[in-house]
């Protein structure tokens, strides 16, 4: 029998879901136990018919999504999905390209070239730099690390390919208290540990202070030092001040890497582009594709400046490759930590031919006058108080309670405005204080959302008990 009914059927499907994605309630509606029930069993031992398995994933996958590819989607750093990279997505699939070395797929290793100097042009970092496209940022930050680890320590004489670390010296790693968890989870995984990372007291809004960075080289003046700021925090999106954090630490030789998951894009947007003066001067930039260039997942990038580096810490031998530097041809094998893969470069490239670079800029600019509106709007509601008025996309705010216990009165709110469906936040703890985290990196949000939220939190807090 053809593919064709099966491919269609499976185009309908996801057509049906992105056009209904407007009117859902973002929240699942099944429960764990519901979820296992009817997706579980015990292992078929006879199959079923293909197009039975779509239609049966649909009917019992569908309300445990939580659907956050929806304009009314406002937690953690998500981003949803530009058509074009959506549509390259699915082709992506049926061409099942091994991406790990050129000579599986000329054509993705073609376009991960072409990508990778777009990327770079747009990010306005070194046109030399070398890149990897990887699964996500916490890989981006593995990869920039390897790349760290095997320049440090060869200027200690020590080849940390070959000998690994035990009865290595320590490298240090200077950070502020925010830095990501996948940045400490990097360590971690290259055998470094989190032992080595050393916190820099941190400037008013938690960047880090520039005599606190002096001091900390002067401290350890004989140690290969990591460096890591950050391009956008993940509660306020605050920007480390580059230019001069930079500055300090290449004068004590340390290797700069630059946590940009979303931040980075703030390059594009013209009234933002200041934030992120002297980023170029760093050593390594990790940032994701699946957050705000609204991409799907399994899209991150990483840059390196050092790219002899980045090649020794991540080539390999496979004498059943042939070598690609003679040929003037990229093994992306070479550059990040996997050998077969997907062509997840192919989404990005679709998002660029898409939108192009005004496109990007405005669809990044939008985002942030998106964020700025819905966190005013809400601030404006009698008992709410802005905590961070955004810098870029992300911005708090939290709910007061007439009897002062703020904290339970923010998680009260929050859940009832997750639990009525219109649009979905999530709480974190900032500055030992309960707040809600806001985030609008979905290229769909537009007005009409913003006023659609901040009307259904109206009614939630009118009807909550306990309002002051
Ligand atoms: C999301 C995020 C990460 C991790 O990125 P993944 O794509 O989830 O691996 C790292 N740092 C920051 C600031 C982030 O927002």
């Amino acid at each position: 029998m053809t593919i064709r009914p099966l491919l269609l059927q499976a185009a309908q499907l996801a057509a049906d879901y992105v056009d209904e994605l407007p009117t859902k309630k973002l929240r699942p509606e099944a429960s764990v136990e519901e979820l296992r029930d009817r997706l579980g069993g015990p292992l078929p031992s006879a199959g079923i018919p293909d197009g039975q398995v779509l239609s049966e994933l649909v009917d019992n996958a569908s309300d445990g999504l939580l659907h956050t590819a929806s304009s009314r989607f406002f937690g953690w750093v998500i981003g949803g999905t530009l058509p074009a990279a959506l549509a390259a997505d699915m082709l992506t699939s049926s061409w099942d390209q091994n991406a790990g070395a050129h000579d599986c797929s000329p054509a993705s290793a073609v376009i991960e070239e072409i990508c990778g100097s777009w990327l770079k042009e747009l990010f306005a970092l070194p046109s030399d730099a070398s890149f990897a496209f990887v699964s996500g940022c916490q890989m981006a930050h593995v990869t920039a690390l390897a790349a760290a680890r095997h320049r440090l320590y060869s200027r200690l004489d020590w080849d940390v390919g070959k000998k690994g670390l035990i009865g290595a010296p320590m490298i240090r790693v200077l950070s502020s208290a925010n830095h990501h968890e996948t940045f400490a989870r990097a360590l971690r995984l290259l055998g470094m540990g989190t032992d080595c990372i050393e916190i820099v007291a941190g400037d008013s809004e938690g960047g880090i202070d520039a005599s606190a960075l002096q001091e900390a080289f002067q401290r350890h003046s004989d140690s290969q030092t990591i460096l890591c700021l950050q391009a956008g925090d993940l509660n306020t999106g605050h920007f480390d001040d580059f230019d001069a954090l930079c500055d300090i630490a290449h004068e004590h030789k340390a290797w700069v890497h630059v946590d940009g998951a979303f931040g980075l894009w703030a390059q594009l947007s013209p009234a933002h582009t200041h934030l992120l003066r002297g980023i170029e001067k760093a050593d390594s930039w990790a940032t994701d594709g699946h957050k705000w260039l609204n991409v799907p997942y399994d899209s991150g990038y990483v840059f390196v400046r050092d790219s002899d580096a980045h090649r020794a810490s991540m080539t390999m031998d496979a004498s059943y490759v042939e070598d690609s530097l003679d040929r003037g041809v990229r093994n992306q094998f070479d550059w990040g930590p996997q050998w077969s893969r997907r062509a997840r470069a192919i989404p990005t490239y679709a998002a660029i031919r898409a939108l192009g670079r005004e496109g990007i800029s405005e669809m990044i600019a939008r985002a942030c006058a998106m964020t700025t509106l819905l966190v005013d709007t809400l601030g404006e509601l009698e008992n709410v108080e802005v905590i961070a008025r955004p810098q870029i996309n992300q911005g708090l705010v939290r709910f007061l309670d007439s009897e002062g216990n703020h904290d339970r009165r923010t998680d009260e709110v929050i859940n009832a405005i997750v639990a009525e469906g219109t649009a979905w936040f999530g709480g974190v703890t900032h500055r030992g204080m309960r707040v809600m985290r806001i985030s609008v990196c979905n290229h769909r949000t537009q007005e009409s959302d913003i006023t659609q939220t901040v009307d259904a939190v109206s009614r939630i807090l009118s009807a909550l008990p306990g309002e002051a």
